[in-house]
C-alpha cells in the first residue's frame, strides 16, 4: 500500500494504472472504525484500486467546534488501511489542500442545506463540498463511497455531482453499529461510560420506530413521537421525517423517506437516522 502526501504523489499513483482500471475513493477524517472499513470493503468489491483520504478538513468546522481536539491517529489508521487491503492512503497537509485564504467557495442549494446540520453548523456543507470537490479533482475516481449515517451530507454531495456534471458515481453505504447498536462515529471516543449508556437510547428508540413502521404506522408525527418519548430526557436537536429533498412529510413513503435525528449526550453531538 502506498502512503501519498501530495497532489503530485496522487498523480504518479494514478499513472501506474492499467487501462480500464476502476478507481474507488473513500474520503474520511481518520480515527478509522468499522464504519469507514465497511466503505473500504465495498470499494474493494467494486473497483480495481481503492484509495482512502485522511484529512481533518478545517473549512467544515465552525469556530467553536472540535477541529483541534478531533481524534487523530495516523499511524494506526495507515496500518488499518493496509490490513483492509486498499491500494493507497492520501494524507495531505492543510497547505496541500488550501493554497490561498480567499478561495472559490461552493454553496449547496438552500433546500438541502438550510435545515438540520446546515442550520446548526453555518458554512459546514460549503466546507464539505469544497474539500470533496478538490479530492474528486485530484483523484478522479470512478466511484466514491459515503456513509448513510451522514444522510444530509450524502444527499448534498449527490446533488453537487449531478448539478456540476461530475462523472463520478456516489455510493451510499449502510450505517455500521457497535455491538450495542450505537452508530459508530469517531466522536464516540468523547463519550464517557455514563454518556455511552445514555446514548444507547438512540438505537433502542430507532428500533421501536422501525417496528412501528413495519406494523403499518406511517404518520410521521406518530413515529417521531415514539422516538422522542424513548429518548427523554436527552436534549434533541432535531427528530424529523423528511423526503430526499429534506422537506418535511406527513406520511412515510417507503423508498423515499428518511428520519433524521441529532442530539447531545453529555456534551457530545450524535447523529443517527433511518432510511425507510
Ligand atoms: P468521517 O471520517 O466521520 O468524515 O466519515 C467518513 C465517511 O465514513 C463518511 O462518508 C461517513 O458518512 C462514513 N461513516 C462514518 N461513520 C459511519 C458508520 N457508522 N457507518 C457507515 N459509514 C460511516
Amino acid at each position: 500500500m502506498e502512503v501519498l502526501r501530495t497532489r503530485q504523489d496522487v498523480l504518479l499513483w494514478r499513472k501506474q494504472e492499467r487501462e480500464h482500471d476502476r478507481i474507488g475513493f473513500i474520503p474520511t477524517m481518520g480515527a478509522l472504525h468499522n464504519g469507514h472499513i465497511s466503505l473500504m470493503k465495498q470499494s474493494l468489491r467494486d473497483n480495481d484500486r481503492s484509495i482512502v483520504s485522511i484529512f481533518v478538513n478545517p473549512t467544515q468546522f465552525g469556530i467553536n467546534e472540535d477541529f483541534d481536539k478531533y481524534p487523530r491517529n495516523h499511524s494506526r489508521d495507515i496500518e488499518l488501511c493496509k490490513e483492509v487491503g486498499v491500494s493507497a492512503v492520501f494524507l495531505p497537509e492543510i497547505e496541500e489542500m488550501y493554497i490561498s485564504r480567499d478561495e472559490t467557495n461552493i454553496i449547496p442549494p438552500n433546500i438541502l442545506s438550510s435545515g438540520f446540520e446546515g442550520a446548526l453548523r453555518e458554512g459546514h456543507f460549503s466546507g464539505v463540498l469544497r474539500v470533496v470537490l478538490k479530492f474528486f479533482n485530484i483523484i478522479a475516481p470512478n466511484n466514491a463511497y459515503f456513509g448513510q449515517k451522514d444522510a444530509q451530507q450524502l444527499l448534498i454531495i449527490k446533488k453537487m455531482v449531478s448539478d456540476l456534471f461530475l462523472d463520478i458515481n456516489i455510493i451510499g453505504c449502510p450505517i455500521i453499529r457497535d455491538e450495542n447498536g450505537l452508530a459508530l462515529s469517531s466522536r464516540n471516543a468523547y463519550l464517557d461510560s455514563k454518556s455511552y449508556q445514555e446514548a444507547l437510547k438512540i438505537p433502542q428508540s430507532l428500533i421501536l420506530a422501525r417496528e412501528a413502521v413495519s406494523n403499518g404506522i406511517l404518520e410521521s408525527f406518530k413515529v417521531e413521537e415514539i422516538i422522542k418519548e424513548n429518548l427523554a430526557p436527552l436534549e434533541i436537536d432535531y427528530c424529523k421525517i423528511v423526503d430526499y429533498n429534506l422537506q418535511e412529510i406527513s406520511k412515510i413513503k417507503k423508498g423515499h423517506s428518511l428520519l433524521l435525528l441529532a442530539l447531545r449526550v453529555g456534551g457530545v453531538r450524535l447523529l443517527d437516522n433511518i432510511w425507510f
